[in-house]
């Protein structure tokens, strides 16, 4: 069965305490006057978690991290554990997003351990995955995304345990868009490597990222195989994101 849409709001390091709940509590009375909802996740820094959770309870939207460590504790200043996560209210955390697997050398292998960590917190990972400009230029960006899948997924991942986001990396932030041809031809990629050898991949929630706004969203989200957006600079607008919200409602 297709799986139930989702918008996330990746929040990046943007926003403060004031703009955080001014925000969320914004969404929270759109959601709460709206007649159906997808599921709905906030994505703040990690520092604003716990007020968005707080501004959210209650109400349909769920919050989300933007990392976590693969560890549960120790001696990793900076670092926040998925468990400590959970804790302050998250439902979901993002993983292995193009700008930590860059600003972070963040491998395959880190982001499975970090997914491992969420799914055994409790959480949902959104594992990310998508190829760079040169490689779609090269012809491998397929190639470039199975590998990235096949490299990052749990073996204890399920079509309802965790969701994929595909994210070209010349999309986001740049205002240029995938094509819904190329989108749909990539969310098939996505969702037959993750179904080879299993019975449930028609389940998978697969997320498109990548300049999706609201004037875009309804072409978007509109392509076979695309089960929602990760949303990052239009999230931060309330009019704007809950436009993408309401492309899939
Ligand atoms: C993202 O950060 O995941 C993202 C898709 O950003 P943007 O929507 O700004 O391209």
């Amino acid at each position: 069965m297709a799986p139930r849409p989702m918008i996330a709001g990746n929040w990046k390091m943007n926003g403060t305490k004031t703009m955080a709940i001014d925000l969320a509590q914004n969404l929270v009375a759109r959601s709460k006057a709206a007649a159906s909802v997808p599921r709905i996740a906030l994505c703040p820094p990690a520092a604003l978690l716990e007020t968005v959770s707080r501004a959210v309870s209650g109400s349909p939207i769920v919050v989300g991290a933007q990392d976590c460590h693969p560890k549960d504790k120790g001696a990793h200043t900076g670092d926040t554990s998925a468990w400590l996560l959970k804790d302050v209210g998250c439902t979901y955390v993002i993983v292995g997003h193009s700008e930590r697997r860059a600003d972070h050398a963040e491998t395959d292998a880190i982001v499975k351990s970090k997914a491992e960590a969420a799914l055994a917190a409790g959480l949902t990972p959104i594992i990310c995955v998508g190829e760079t400009q040169s490689q779609r230029d090269a012809g491998k960006a397929n190639d470039v995304v199975r590998g990235q899948i096949l490299g990052s997924l749990p073996s204890s991942a399920t079509a309802t345990n965790v969701v994929i986001a595909y994210e070209p990396v010349w999309a986001i932030g740049t205002g240029r868009t995938a094509t819904p041809n190329d989108v749909q031809d990539m969310h098939a990629v996505v969702r037959e490597t993750f179904a080879k050898g299993r019975t449930d991949g028609a389940d998978l929630t697969i997320l498109y990222g990548g300049s999706v706004k609201g004037s875009n969203a309804k072409s978007l989200m509109s392509v076979p195989g695309v089960n929602g957006a990760l949303v990052g600079g239009a999230s931060l607008d309330a009019a704007d994101f809950w436009a993408i919200i309401q492309s899939v409602a």
